[in-house]
């Protein structure tokens, strides 16, 4: 980083800008951060922009045009380092539920006038696109992490970002296993950590908004929850929502969809 204050660049691709809010939901924290940071282009905060290059790049949201391809490599080259933020910028988001369907027909349904919507038929994640440093998961991202990460590039540290399983951070703060108590359909087993198991801790299921964990298998705890008399079958739900372009994700979920009445079939 310069001997100035690093900059500090945030930028939106398809997105609802819902993580971009929660940077500045940062409030307090955020003047401090501003203190050791120039924040150099965030049109969501400030009118004023400095030119690049900058030395912390945040991206919001998932390619689904031409034009966010071409753009995604002109950011990359301005950000030493270059950090995607939310499900969207890491695995699609919701949107990607496009790429399994037939866009041209979303696109009659959902505009008046759809001669002038320019798409692609696939909505997928910046690293299909450029080298990435780092990825906040989560829909939104978790406030904490984000200034987690700043602090330790602040620091010259590696950035600590969990890939170990919500289910650790359940037991972490001693929430009762939505899974085990109330037999609901928990995705939080291969979901990645780093939301403080919020949902569980309010008596509902993780709905897996931080996408795959390290080594996840999904059939597998579909198969676990078949055997104990569950329907596996809500899963494909959970499965399908803002990580639906994330493969572990995706191949469970064509599994389960295609045996629509039972359970599910060859986890290993
Ligand atoms: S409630 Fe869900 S995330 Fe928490 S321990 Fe149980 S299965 Fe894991
Ligand atoms: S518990 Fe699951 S759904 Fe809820 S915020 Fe965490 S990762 Fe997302």
């Amino acid at each position: 980083m310069t001997a100035q204050r690093p900059t500090l660049a945030v930028f939106k691709l398809a997105s609802c800008d819902g993580c971009q809010l929660t940077i500045l939901d940062c409030e307090r924290e955020l003047l401090a951060i501003a203190e050791r940071i120039e924040i150099a282009y965030f049109l969501e905060a400030r009118t004023r922009t400095l030119e690049g290059p900058y030395d912390i790049g945040l991206v919001e949201g998932s390619i689904t045009t031409e034009h966010d391809a071409e753009r995604i490599r002109q950011i990359r080259s301005r950000c030493k380092t270059l950090i995607t933020i939310g499900a969207c910028a890491t695995a699609g988001g919701i949107q990607s539920l496009r790429n399994w369907a037939d866009v041209d027909e979303f696109v009659r349904q959902v505009y008046a006038s759809p001669q002038y919507i320019q798409t692609l038929a696939t909505s997928t994640p910046v690293s299909d696109h450029v080298p990435v440093d780092f990825e906040l998961r989560g829909c939104p991202i978790d406030k904490k992490q984000l200034l987690m990460l700043i602090v330790d590039l602040l620091a010259g540290k590696q950035p600590r970002i969990p890939r170990y399983s919500v289910c650790i951070e359940c037991k972490l703060r001693h929430t009762v296993c939505v899974a085990v108590a109330r037999g609901v359909a928990c995705l939080g087993p291969v979901t990645q950590a780093g939301c403080d198991a919020i949902c569980p801790a309010y008596a509902r299921e993780c709905f897996g908004c931080h996408g795959p964990k390290e080594s996840a298998n999904p059939l597998s705890l579909a198969e676990h929850y078949r055997e104990r008399h569950h329907d596996p079958r809500p899963l494909v739900h959970l499965l399908s929502n803002f990580n639906a372009a994330a493969p572990e994700f995706r191949q469970t979920a064509a599994r389960l969809q295609s045996a629509p009445s039972g359970p599910a079939q060859g986890a290993n």
